[in-house]
């Protein structure tokens, strides 16, 4: 067991998290950012960034992740890949457990994000990594030439699946209403893509194979029509929920688990903070959750000066 005092700890890797923990080593503050899986979070897995300024030809995910880790390792920040399992405050410190680790903190930032909700329909569990998927890029190449199913009609359903016609025969986009969600530069090329069609009114009611996806059962909202789809693949993208659970208590939240922050993204607890998708209002946007990263650093900064 190893016991540290650091200046400001991040629970988080993504946009988010990256950015705060270059702004506060930069600022000669001890940091140490947790991150459970892999730096960038969200878009560590995304194929291609085409809205963060600076690349007019767009960045890969992993790239732009990979190069914000370097640029927070550069300026000191420690990185444990590992979670952070519970957080207490006591007094102005903050305890930290991660495994057999207790670290202390005087300041937090949470930039913990957001996970892919699932549908909850029978066969969904029990065919992921299967045939059902929640990653193009991680499970894309598995379906060269199949005909797979995309559920959803937000910004990640048509640029996930447009991404996936690279691989595909063809590709179903299965959406609940008559009306895309996803911004009109998607839509359009996904409209424009001749692998692409759409099941309008449509949602996904179970999921059947046996070992493998085989086939789904699809029921019209409009008309109650049920009637069974083979597919090979169902690629799922129907919003996010907080990855809020493991603090639940800490700090203020909404009634979805989202982090409520006030001014300078300070949380209802003194000396914590919160930025990116975890928040309460974000915008879901790579470079708002880094802008947000600079504000909660900045913020974190101040409270640590008017600590001393
Ligand atoms: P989203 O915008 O919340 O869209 C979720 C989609 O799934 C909606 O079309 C929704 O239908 C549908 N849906 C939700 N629950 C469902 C259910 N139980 N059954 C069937 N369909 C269901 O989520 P997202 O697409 O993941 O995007 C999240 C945020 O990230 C957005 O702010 C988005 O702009 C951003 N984002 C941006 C980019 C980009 O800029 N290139 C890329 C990816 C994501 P309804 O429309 O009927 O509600």
């Amino acid at each position: 067991m190893s016991t540290n005092m650091y200046d400001v700890i991040i629970a988080g890797g993504g946009g988010a998290g990256l950015t705060a923990a270059l702004y506060t080593s930069r600022a000669m503050l001890k940091t140490l950012l947790f991150e459970k899986l892999i730096p960038g979070g969200q878009i560590a897995t995304t194929d291609m960034v085409e809205n963060y300024p600076g690349f007019p030809e767009g960045i890969m995910g992993a790239e732009i992740s990979s190069r914000m880790e370097a640029q927070a390792r550069k300026y000191g920040t420690e990185i444990q890949y590992a979670p952070v399992e519970t957080i207490e405050k006591t007094g102005s410190e903050i305890m930290i457990k991660s495994g057999a680790n207790r670290l202390t903190t005087k300041s937090l930032i949470i930039a913990v994000g957001a996970s892919f909700k699932m549908l909850g329909i029978p066969g969904e569990k029990e065919l992921t990594g299967k045939g059902v998927s929640y990653c193009a890029t991680c499970d894309g190449a598995f379906f060269k030439n199949k005909e797979i199913v995309v559920v959803g009609g937000g910004d990640s359903a048509l640029q996930e699946g447009i991404f996936l016609t690279r691989f595909v025969k063809k590709l179903t986009i299965l959406h609940r209403r008559d009306k895309l969600r996803g911004s009109p530069i998607l839509q359009s090329r996904a409209k424009k893509n001749p692998k692409i069609e759409f099941l309008w009114d449509t949602i996904l009611t179970k999921i059947e194979g046996t070992g493998k996806v085989e086939r789904i059962q699809i029921k019209n909202v409009k008309t109650s029509q049920e009637r069974f789809f083979d597919t090979n693949g169902v690629f799922i993208f129907v919003g996010h929920e907080p990855n809020t659970k493991f603090i639940q208590g800490l700090v203020q939240m909404d009634e979805k688990g989202y982090i409520i922050t006030r001014e300078n993204l300070g949380t209802s607890v003194p000396g914590i903070f919160a930025c990116g998708e975890v928040r309460a209002g974000s915008t879901r946007q790579l470079v708002s959750a880094c802008g947000e990263g600079c504000e909660a650093a900045l913020a974190a900064q101040a409270y640590l000066e008017n600590l001393e």
